[in-house]
């Protein structure tokens, strides 16, 4: 199947910035349909259960993982599940590099933000890139279970369907 769907955290830094308008602007433009969408203060479980100790720790190393789950609960995120042709890869694509520093113009984290991983270790706190997008199909499916019922998504047509998709 080419049509994916993945799932996207407009973090706090994101949200308390202004930026969520703007950065949705950017998948819809792209031909992106979102299929489910809410406004999530995740406790700690549920922060948790979306940077999974086994995922991060070993990649990122303990004290980054203690940082990320004080740092999505700093106020809430807009939860959504975006869907299209190969997804999962596009919206990575869009979202850019995890180091701002490193993340390329035009894309979401090298456009609203420039701050490096050496920056964020020194103030001791996560790195803020706005932006969380699932890495590959087997996180995105668990991701948008940690975030979402099936009933919460919906299918429907668009425009795009039309002109992009079909
Ligand atoms: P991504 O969000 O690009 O998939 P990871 O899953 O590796 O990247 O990391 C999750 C989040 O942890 C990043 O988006 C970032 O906010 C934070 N992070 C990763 N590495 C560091 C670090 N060295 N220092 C501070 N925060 C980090």
């Amino acid at each position: 199947m080419t049509i994916e769907r993945t799932l996207v955290l407009l973090k706090p830094d994101a949200v308390q910035r202004g930026f969520m308008g703007e950065i949705i602007t950017r998948f819809e433009r792209a031909g992106l349909k979102m299929v489910g969408c809410k406004m999530v203060w995740a406790d700690e479980e549920r922060a948790k259960q979306h940077y999974r100790e086994e995922d991060i720790v070993p990649r990122r190393g303990e004290k980054v993982w203690n940082v990320l789950l004080k740092g999505i609960r700093e106020g809430p995120v807009l939860a959504f599940v975006l869907e299209g042709v190969h997804a999962i890869e596009i919206v990575r694509k869009m979202v850019g590099a995890t180091e701002p520093k490193a993340a390329a113009p035009g894309t979401i984290r090298g456009d609203y933000a420039h701050v490096s991983f050496a920056h964020a270790d020194a103030k001791g706190t996560h790195i803020k890139n706005l932006i969380h997008a699932s890495a590959n199909a087997a996180d995105a499916a668990t991701e948008i279970a940690v975030w979402f019922t099936p009933e919460e998504l919906h299918s429907y047509r668009t425009v795009h369907d039309v002109h992009v998709v079909e």
